[in-house]
């Protein structure tokens, strides 16, 4: 499938102000700087549908975004895509932090259209502590075994393999999980990870 439309329908930490729970929907997470927007805006082949950031871990909001695909010989797929708020960023406040975790607890758990999330870890390095609390819930509310490995262009391919094998045990991904090597610079990988998010959505 591949994204044709894509809308931003609303901005906001609050469950009131979800949208509605029509439809099925994704959700993006991962540290601040990992390479969210640019993922985002190479899926949805929008320049400038998500902000690349300067000056990351500043969002402290839920982005939902309304998308619609096209597929072969199928109809469309309209859905949803939230792009939750990058974490790991050292100078944010400790209030601050705070209230990020309570609003991601409260999306996880309470948002029944919800089907996934999709992990992004950058796939140069070794999972953070933070990335493998976050696959830590994701576990816990069974929104696991989905990861997208950022900026796969930074290495060889042989070393792809190994960073890929490294992060599946970091977070200690079970044998169905996933992990999907990306670069949203060469605009490669973008394709399997739409496979399988029709698969999930359908
Ligand atoms: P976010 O904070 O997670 O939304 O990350 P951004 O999308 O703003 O990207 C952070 C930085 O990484 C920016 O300087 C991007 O240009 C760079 N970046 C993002 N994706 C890639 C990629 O696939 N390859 C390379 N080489 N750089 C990337």
């Amino acid at each position: 499938m591949e994204i044709v439309r894509a809308e931003l329908v609303a901005v906001t930490g609050r469950k009131d102000q979800y949208p509605p729970e029509d439809l099925a929907e994704v959700a993006f997470a991962g540290r601040s700087n990992v390479g969210k927007s640019s993922l985002l805006n190479l899926l949805t082949g929008r320049k400038k549908l998500a902000h690349v950031s300067g000056s990351p871990g500043k969002t402290r909001t839920i982005n939902f975004y309304e998308v619609t695909a096209k597929r072969e010989e199928k109809e469309p797929l309209t859905f949803r895509i939230a792009d939750l708020p990058g974490y790991g960023y050292a100078k944010v406040a400790r209030s601050v932090s705070e209230g990020w975790g309570t609003m991601m607890e409260t999306y996880f758990e309470e948002r029944d259209c919800l089907r996934k999330v999709v992990q992004l870890v950058d796939i140069r390095h070794e999972p953070s502590k933070q990335d493998v609390q976050m696959y830590g819930y994701l576990k816990h509310y069974g929104l696991d075994g989905l990861v997208v490995a950022t900026k796969a262009d930074k290495i060889s391919r042989n070393q792809q393999q190994k960073q890929l094998a490294q992060i599946r045990k970091s977070l200690a991904m079970g044998k169905d999980g996933l992990v999907l090597p990306v670069s949203a610079l060469k605009k490669t990988g973008w394709e399997e990870l739409t496979e399988v998010l029709e698969e999930i959505l359908t």
